[in-house]
């Protein structure tokens, strides 16, 4: 899309205002409502969209729509709707702390949002700018056609990805540039909350959320999960003043490790729009490890950048070159790594953490993600796909250009020559073995040499460790060196076709 495609997605200008024919039964002496339409920004605080509602001196409906519709591809995965419900309970018990409450509805948006407006005479809808293609597309079009004043926001990243642009007005494709641009830019200042929200009295209806069955019930795969989380802006606020007073100085060489918490674990929360970039930025202040950790942030800023000049990125290879890469796709070898089976544990490890707590540590992402793209020769949507399902922070944009950087294919990628060995990445980045320990129980006696190679520890220090290899705990599903040669050919194969 061109900059000018970039701005029809913007505030302005309204399509048309007007109150809605046949509005007889609104009352005349009241203000027409204004709907605030939560999408992923499920907060309060520097939320443009609910302040501009609130100053707007109108009755406010806030509303979230579960529209598995649009579209059904990309549909919320099943660890984000474990998130989603708790967020959602959240920000209603935030809203009606200032007098509102949400309402809920289902189905495909623009249906909802035209039905809605009739039912209720509302004048003005609001909203947050997401920038998934078939997001942008969609609120195209609802600007053409719901005939009601509209205003879009831009809060959930640091620029807008239209504002970040080479001097010859073309998007970046390189990162380092990307962010010596973007980082030199002002970043808006965050809002507060709305002291108190004017609420539409009269009765509409609002789905149940237990009716929307977002939660896992027979098996509940999700227990892991409540221990670890604590969606909802207030968990949001908790995990960033956490993370700024106990991580942040420590962030650029702790962020790495694997058997450390050294990160923020703020992905869900930036996911969901519990959390701004801007609140972000305000709170870590120019402090030790700041730069770095910005510069993370930056990623995702990168990553929306990309996603949003390149809509194809979560379906295509960025390179065209990859689209004749031989892919093996062996589906007993996916599901080996899927269920954490691989025989390299520290493979095992990230994968078991992933299903057991809906996240995964970002040195782990690279090292599982490179073990199917390049050990396997699985294609890398394959991954995509199942991260998408199982992740809390499942992300369209950072998902998509971060595949696409491991596999080689994406812009500004990893070469496809750098092939991680999982045991050397095990001993650089947990070299005592707590996380394989941890996420491996099975392994949890062996022996910290043969943490990351138990193939190799002797008969009797398996045993000594309980552990029967190919019984309980499995070989190695292929041999490295193997792999390693095998994926440098067919890598080399199409680089060479460029
Ligand atoms: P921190 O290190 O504390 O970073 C702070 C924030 O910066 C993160 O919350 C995230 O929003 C952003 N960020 C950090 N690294 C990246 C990155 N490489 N790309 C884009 N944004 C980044 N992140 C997602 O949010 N959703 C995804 O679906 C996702 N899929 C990934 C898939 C693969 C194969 C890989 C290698 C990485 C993926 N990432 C994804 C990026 C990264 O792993 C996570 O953002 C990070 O691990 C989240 O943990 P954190 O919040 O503690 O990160």
């Amino acid at each position: 899309p061109s900059i000018a495609n970039a701005n029809a997605c913007g505030g302005e200008p309204p399509a048309a205002v007007g109150r809605n024919p046949g509005s007889s039964r609104f009352d005349a002496s009241m203000p027409a409502p204004a709907i605030v339409w939560f999408r992923q920004d499920l907060r309060l605080a520097d939320n443009p969209a609910l302040s501009a509602a609130a100053e707007s001196g109108r009755p406010i409906i806030c509303l979230y729509i579960l529209d598995d519709e649009t579209p059904a591809k990309w549909r919320i995965g099943a660890a984000q709707r474990w998130w989603l419900h708790q967020s959602l309970q959240a920000l209603d018990a935030d809203l009606r702390r200032k007098g509102c409450s949400l309402t809920l509805r289902r189905g495909a948006a623009p249906r909802v949002l035209a039905e809605l407006i009739r039912e209720t005479g509302a004048e003005l809808l609001c909203w947050n700018r997401c920038y998934e293609p078939f997001a942008v597309e969609r609120d195209k079009a609802l600007k053409q056609n719901l005939g009601i004043e509209i205003k879009s926001f831009g809060a959930a990243l640091l620029h807008e990805p239209w504002d970040v642009q080479t001097g010859s007005g073309e998007p970046y494709k390189v990162f380092t540039p990307f962010w010596r641009a973007a980082r030199s830019m002002p970043v808006r200042a965050a809002l507060t909350a709305p002291r108190a929200l004017k609420s539409y009295d009269p009765k509409i209806t609002s789905d149940a959320l237990e009716a929307w069955a977002l939660t896992p019930r027979r098996p509940n795969w999700a227990l892991g999960f409540e221990t670890e989380w604590r969606p909802g802006e207030a968990g949001a606020r908790k995990a960033l003043e956490r993370f700024v007073d106990e991580r942040m100085t420590e962030y650029p060489g702790a962020r790495d490790q694997l058997d450390q918490r050294g990160t923020s674990e703020l992905s869900p929360h930036l996911h969901f729009g519990e959390i701004t970039p801007a609140q972000i930025a305000a709170a870590v202040g120019d402090g030790a490890g700041s730069d770095k950790f910005m510069s993370e942030i930056g990623w995702r800023d990168f990553s929306h950048s990309l996603l949003f000049h390149w809509p194809t990125l979560p379906e295509s290879n960025w390179r065209a070159s990859f689209d004749a890469f031989p892919w093996a796709n062996d589906k007993a070898l996916l599901r080996a790594w899927q269920r954490g089976e691989t025989g390299y544990p520290v493979v095992d490890a990230g994968m078991r953490q992933l299903w057991a707590t809906g996240w995964m540590h970002n040195r782990a992402r690279m090292i599982v993600a490179s073990f199917l793209i390049k050990h396997l020769l699985t294609d890398w949507r394959e991954g995509q796909a199942w991260f998408w399902d199982t992740l809390v922070d499942a992300d369209l944009a950072n998902n998509a250009a971060s595949w696409q950087w491991v596999a080689g294919s994406g812009a500004d990628a990893a070469p496809y020559f750098r092939i991680f060995n999982p045991v050397v990445q095990g001993e650089r980045y947990d070299a005592d073995g707590a996380y394989v320990r941890r996420w491996v129980p099975e392994l949890a006696k062996l022996d910290t040499k043969f943490i990351h190679k138990p193939w190799l520890a002797s008969g009797q220090d398996l045993a000594k460790a309980g552990i029967r290899l190919g019984k309980n705990y499995p070989k190695p599903i292929i041999d490295h060196g193997f792999a390693r040669t095998r994926a440098l050919e067919a890598f080399a194969n199409i680089a060479n076709k460029n």
